[in-house]
């Protein structure tokens, strides 16, 4: 998947600064639009939520609370294609507070697992929860990695019926319609406290 620099995440940008046109983005928060192009209201970080389209700006402030390098976020699969899905971070590390704005990190196949994996359709499914770790802010893109026992689904919901899916030994069970499907879980499937 490529993006066009006009999606990238997490920048710094300045008052100003273009940000994109109103045929890409919905303009939200520290933004204003002239001409149908939206630029920043402020110097803060912006936020391009790919999956509403809205484009913000975000304070930079001591207690902002952002995807960095290094941490654990804990997301919504939303968009999937065979070989990447688009990941909805609703929240990072350990901490319980609400995070300062929306984030959409990418997780690539190539960074599922240590082993070889076929399709994505074997390792998440949109609406699913995973947790995964932020190894790259290459591009202002959060990339994700699940290879570790530690990473993967934490919630699967069935493809059919939408049902919570029930870890069995090598698959996952719908609770609901039985129906059997593949994921990459985590440790510790269906334990988080969200
Ligand atoms: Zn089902």
């Amino acid at each position: 998947m490529t993006l066009k620099a006009t999606e990238q995440s997490g920048h710094l940008v300045l008052p100003g600064e273009r940000l994109g046109v109103i045929e890409e983005f919905i303009p939200d928060a520290g933004t204003y639009v002239k001409d149908g192009v939206i630029y920043s209201k402020i110097i803060g970080r912006a936020l391009m939520d790919l999956m509403n389209k809205k484009v913000s700006v975000y304070p930079l402030n001591e207690g902002a609370v952002v995807p960095k390098l290094g941490i654990t976020v804990i997301g919504q699969v939303g968009n999937a294609q065979s070989d990447n899905v688009l990941v909805r971070i609703f929240k990072v590390g350990k901490i319980k507070k609400k995070l300062s704005g929306v984030f959409s990190g990418i997780l690539h196949i190539s960074d599922v697992s240590d082993r070889y994996i076929d399709s994505m359709n074997e390792v998440c499914k949109p609406g699913d929860l995973i947790r995964a770790k932020v190894i790259s802010e290459k591009n202002q893109i959060f990339h994700l990695s699940t290879a570790d026992k530690n990473f993967g689904v934490i919630y699967g919901f069935c493809s059919v019926c939408g049902s919570t899916l029930e870890q069995k030994r090598h698959e996952m069970q719908c609770t609901k319609c039985g129906n059997i499907e593949k994921r990459k879980t985590a440790f510790d499937y269906g334990k988080e406290e969200l």
